[in-house]
């Protein structure tokens, strides 16, 4: 059972978290491994857990957006060698080197620098390839318990109670692939410092400008939290830390003052501004590109902010 499935049902009758756990395992440590594609993904769905539509269907441009960006930024942004021989590029990390050169960016650019026209051609060609090498192999190597999935359709419909248990362990997950992630390249990348750190590091983005024009448009220009306005440069505040969720969504950002970002650090923020939170992003939907709330509610907002405190991550009040 493999990478060249057309689709994949989702099996039944694995949904306790025992079976999910065991599913994981041998994920982890038994499925055989030749590319880094499956953790690559693997931190791809987990940075759009919070992007399912009720019925559990992920989006294959998000993934592969996603995706894109991950391995961009380890096979150009750090020059890691991504397959278990020498001798042969895995496809995706070939598309990827040829990108760089035929559009000539620096070496050091994380993907989320491309002009956007440039990242959509290549998340087109990953994506391509991906429905061929990837989606598949995942399918197998979690023995069809994760999700169904349909190729010429770009289905991907995730198990719900997968879903669930990922949100609940998703701290403990995360750093499971990391961990298993740079193990694997340290073995083929022998000459590299501190595998685990840019491993870690992978899918922030360069800069977060996008999301302050955005915010600054059509919130103003005052700290979320505190109200004052500043002759500071606001920051942006990634609402449930980064840390954490491992991704860049406009209904997680609030402009902060240089004060209270540097107070509220690696901290959730307390109950009262989860409110407001909610209330921002009722009237950013109104505002802006339907697709940067896809799938978002304020349950999930709600959800999120649960899970991250049962995660450990203490409430700054
Ligand atoms: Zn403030």
């Amino acid at each position: 059972m493999g990478w060249d499935l057309q689709l994949g049902e989702l099996k039944e009758g694995y949904g306790t978290e025992d079976d999910i756990w065991k599913k994981l395992n041998y994920f982890f440590f038994d499925a055989k491994t030749t590319t880094t594609y499956k953790y690559g993904f693997f931190k791809a769905l987990l940075e759009n857990i919070y992007m399912t539509t009720p019925e559990g269907f992920m989006s294959y441009d998000h993934l592969f957006y996603d995706f894109t960006k991950i391995y961009w930024n380890l096979v150009v942004h750090h020059q890691l060698w991504q397959s278990n021989t020498k001798s042969r590029r895995s496809v995706i990390q070939g598309i990827l080197e040829d990108a760089q050169v035929k559009y000539e960016v620096p070496k050091d650019w994380r993907f989320d620098r491309l002009p956007e026209a440039v990242q959509q051609s290549i998340v087109q060609q990953v994506k391509k390839n991906g429905k061929r090498y990837v989606i598949g192999a995942f399918y197998g190597d979690t023995d069809g318990v994760f999700y169904a999935f349909h190729l010429k359709d770009e289905t991907l419909q995730m198990s719900l109670p997968v879903v669930q248990f990922l949100k609940k362990y998703q701290r403990l997950v995360t750093n499971l692939t990391n961990y298993q992630l740079a193990k694997f390249l340290e073995k083929y990348n022998e000459d590299f410092t501190q595998m685990l750190t840019r491993v870690e590091q992978v899918s922030q983005r360069a800069s977060l400008e996008e999301f302050r024009r955005l915010l600054q448009t059509n919130t103003g220009d005052c700290c979320f939290y505190c109200g004052k306005t500043t002759r500071q440069t606001l920051h942006v505040d990634h609402f449930i830390p980064w840390d954490y969720v491992q991704s860049d969504r406009l209904w997680n950002f609030v402009l902060a003052c240089p004060t209270c970002n540097t107070r509220k650090n690696n901290r959730v923020p307390a109950p009262q501004h989860l409110t407001a939170l909610y209330a921002q992003n009722a009237k950013l939907q109104q505002l802006v590109r339907m697709d940067y709330f896809y799938a978002y509610s304020e349950q999930k907002l709600q959800e999120l902010y649960q899970f991250a405190t049962s995660n450990g991550y203490r409430v700054w009040e």
